[in-house]
């Protein structure tokens, strides 16, 4: 181990394989989504909730179920080199949450709805829209158990999408019972796989009699037709299982929120009961799984805690992004106010106070930076603030500075002219900017 840490120096060092750089102004995007999800996630009353990206390995195994893609071969899991602790990067953050909502007693006084935003591991192979580090965001109503919860947090994505444009996500809804109806429902399972053996790909045969259920989720083309004449789940729900389902689409449906049955809908994860959803796309390829989630009544006992309803959805960031990216949504990215251009570098003590005074007014300023001691020429300084996209120029040159003024130059628009301002007076002018504080 240490002989790896100490690995010779020199070379070019990369990024590991599927985990990519966020740059600006692509940032800028990533922002303006998560600040969109902020106000939405307050509007809803749902509170942030931030969890290690690290955690001991059980808790994934436990809560997410041994016979899953994530835990068979997707976690990034490593030994805690001073103890000898098994750990894992989060692959996701449903099992965290619970884990801490348990560990804290958060549910003490009642439920608790809940958002986070984080990176999220998964070792599998990088495609567009399929990465190693990716972000989700999630939200998760801990505490509740009745159908208007999981409408809720159904309407709040929906809400979402509206929110940023997006129009060509439709809504897959599907309902996993409770675990006696999915017993029924695995006997039937196993006897058609078992009828169609030829046709079982190496993970369906695998996954026969330890998760026949996962079958369905197979993504293998050659398996679909032998899945698609699966006995159907909804088939072997009980009362109270389909009057659940029932109530949740009497409000999508009175709350004008489409959706279509989707009986093949299981989900990768094993903690998933009753109600289960995708919001799915056409625009992504095989990566058209934009956000999904459901209810899991049980993952509270299965990680040890007191038996707690609870439902939630994740989504995937970079495929949200992409498909803004492709809409024509309108994005608000940051303006910079001004670009302040200073002729002499000695009257950089008299100017940086004056810019420090207009940013604590809400005013995004890029300064001019030295090279080498001198501030370069007004030409290039001029060239500099064009670029940045400000709206003005402030140029603190030797007759301001002297004179305890500042002329400022409109950059956006040639038709109107510059003027001076007394540095006395600067701080009504930046009042008339209407900048987003
Ligand atoms: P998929 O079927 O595409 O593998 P999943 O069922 O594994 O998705 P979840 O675990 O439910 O996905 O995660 C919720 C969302 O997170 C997905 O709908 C997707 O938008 C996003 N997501 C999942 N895995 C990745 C990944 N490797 N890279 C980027 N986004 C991902
Ligand atoms: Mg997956």
């Amino acid at each position: 181990m240490t002989d790896k840490i100490n690995a010779p120096v020199g070379g070019k060092l990369s990024a590991v394989k599927g985990m990519n750089d966020v740059l600006p102004p692509d940032s800028a995007t990533v922002q303006w989504l998560e600040e969109k999800v902020r106000q939405l996630m307050a509007r809803y009353a749902y509170r942030n909730i931030r969890t290690p990206i690290v955690e001991k390995t059980p808790l994934f195994v436990r809560g997410l179920g041994e016979v899953t893609d994530i835990v068979e071969k997707e976690m990034y899991c490593f030994e805690d080199r001073l103890n000898g602790d098994p750990l894992t990067l989060r692959p996701e953050a449903t099992a965290g949450v619970v884990r801490a909502a348990i560990e804290h007693n958060l549910l003490y006084d009642g439920g608790k709805r809940l958002y986070y935003i984080g990176p999220m591991f998964r070792h599998e192979r990088p495609q567009k829209g399929r990465y190693r580090q990716f972000d989700q965001i999630g939200a998760e109503a801990l505490g509740f158990g009745g159908a208007d919860v999981d409408a809720e947090l159904i309407l709040m994505a929906s809400a979402l999408w509206a929110e940023i444009g997006l129009s060509d996500v439709r809504l897959e809804i599907n309902s996993l019972g409770q675990p006696g109806e999915r017993l029924a429902h695995r006997q039937a399972l196993i006897a058609h796989f078992e009828a169609h053996q030829d046709a079982l790909d190496e993970d369906a045969r695998r996954r026969l009699y330890s998760n026949p259920l996962r079958i369905l989720d197979s993504k293998n083309p050659v398996m679909q037709p032998i899945v698609n004449a699966a006995p159907k789940l909804l088939d072997f729900l009980g009362e109270a299982s389909l009057a659940h389902f029932e109530s949740l689409q009497a409000i999508l449906r009175a709350g004008g929120v489409g959706y279509a049955i989707n009986p093949r809908l299981v989900r990768g994860m094993d903690y998933y009961n009753l109600t289960v959803f995708e919001f799915v796309t056409d625009r992504l390829g095989a990566q058209g799984t934009v956000c999904a989630g459901g209810r899991y009544d049980y993952l509270f006992e299965q990680l040890g805690g007191k038996p707690s309803p609870a439902v939630g959805w994740a989504l995937g960031v970079d495929r949200v992004l992409e498909l803004v990216k492709a809409s024509s949504a309108p994005i608000e990215l940051p303006v910079l106010d001004a670009y302040a251009i200073v002729t002499d570098i000695a009257s950089l003590p008299h100017v940086l106070p004056v810019l420090q005074q207009l940013r604590g007014l809400g005013l995004c300023i890029q300064t001019h930076a030295s090279t080498q001691g001198e501030m370069g020429s007004m030409k290039s300084q001029f060239k500099r603030a064009d670029a940045s996209g400000a709206r003005f120029a402030l140029i603190f040159g030797a007759d301001e500075v002297a004179a305890g003024q500042v002329t400022i130059k409109p950059l956006r628009n040639a038709a109107e002219s510059q003027f001076t301002r007394a540095l006395a007076d600067l701080a009504a002018w930046a009042g008339t900017l209407q900048s987003p504080l």
